[in-house]
C-alpha cells in the first residue's frame, strides 16, 4: 500500500501519454463536496479527470495512474507546449473555488499535498518553474487554484519557484510589447494579453490583480527570467 495515497478510485477518463512528464498542474475543483468532485472526475460523460484529488481534510484519492494521461488541463499552453495533459501530473484540490465562495485552503489539505508533490517532482525530475497553476496554462479560461493558494509554502519546500524578493533592475521593459514577449518567454500564452497579465499577477503578485502592466509586475517578471536563465532556478 502507498503511504501517501489513502484511497484508490480509478476513473475511466484517461488515455496514453504522447510526451514525457515535465510538469505538475494544480487545480481546485470548484465543487460543493469531495464526493461530488469524485463523481464528476469519474463520469465518462464529463470527460474530465486528474491523477489525484485531495479532500479538504487531507485525504489523497488516486484516480489515474501517473503513467497515463489524465484530462485536467483542457486547451492549454506552457513554454511552447500545447498538450499539457500529456506532459503533466494533475492534482485537484477539493475547494468551492471562486464560483461557490472563495476562501483559504485548509492546512490539512496542504499538509497532504506537500509530500505527494515532493514525490511527483522527484520521481519525474520536474523543474520548479514547471509546477504551475491551471490559470498559468489557461489564463484566458481559468483562475484556479487562485490568489489564496499558498505558493510560498510550496516554495519553502523547493516545490515551486518563490516570488522574487530582490530586484536587480527596478523597472525593466520600456514598452508593453517587450513585456509580452518576456511573458511568453517565461511560459504564458499571451493570445489574450490582459488575461495573461491577470494570471501572472494571480500567481506572482496576488495582492493586486487588475491585468495592468505596472513597474512591480515588470520587475518581478524580469527577475524570474534572469534567475531562470542564469540557472539559479529551472
Ligand atoms: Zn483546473
Amino acid at each position: 500500500m502507498d503511504e501517501l495515497v489513502h484511497r484508490e478510485a480509478p476513473s475511466p477518463n484517461w488515455n496514453e501519454r504522447a510526451l514525457p512528464i515535465t510538469m505538475a498542474v494544480l487545480h481546485y475543483t470548484e465543487m460543493e463536496s469531495c464526493d461530488a468532485s469524485l463523481a464528476r472526475l469519474s463520469d465518462p460523460e464529463a470527460q474530465v479527470s486528474a491523477h489525484y484529488l485531495i479532500s479538504e481534510e487531507g485525504q489523497v484519492i488516486r484516480l489515474v495512474d501517473e503513467s497515463k494521461r489524465a484530462w485536467h488541463a483542457g486547451a492549454s499552453y506552457w513554454r511552447g507546449l500545447r498538450d499539457v495533459n500529456s506532459a503533466s501530473v494533475g492534482i485537484e484540490l477539493q475547494h468551492p473555488g471562486h464560483g461557490l465562495g472563495y476562501r483559504e485552503f485548509d492546512d490539512r489539505q496542504i499538509e497532504a499535498l506537500v509530500p505527494l508533490l515532493h514525490r511527483i517532482v522527484r520521481k519525474h525530475n520536474i523543474p520548479r518553474a514547471n509546477v504551475v497553476a491551471h490559470s498559468d496554462v489557461a489564463p484566458a479560461r481559468k483562475t484556479d487554484p487562485g490568489e489564496l493558494f499558498p505558493w510560498e509554502t510550496l516554495a519553502r519546500y523547493r516545490l515551486c519557484l518563490p516570488r522574487p524578493e530582490k530586484f536587480e533592475v527596478g523597472d525593466p521593459f520600456d514598452n508593453d510589447a517587450a513585456f509580452y514577449l518576456a511573458l511568453e518567454r517565461f511560459g504564458y500564452d499571451i493570445a489574450d494579453g490582459k488575461k495573461a497579465v491577470e494570471a501572472f499577477q494571480r500567481r506572482w503578485r496576488p495582492e493586486k490583480i487588475n491585468g495592468e502592466i505596472d513597474g512591480q509586475v515588470r520587475a518581478i517578471l524580469f527577475q524570474l527570467l534572469l534567475d531562470r536563465d542564469r540557472g539559479l532556478t529551472r
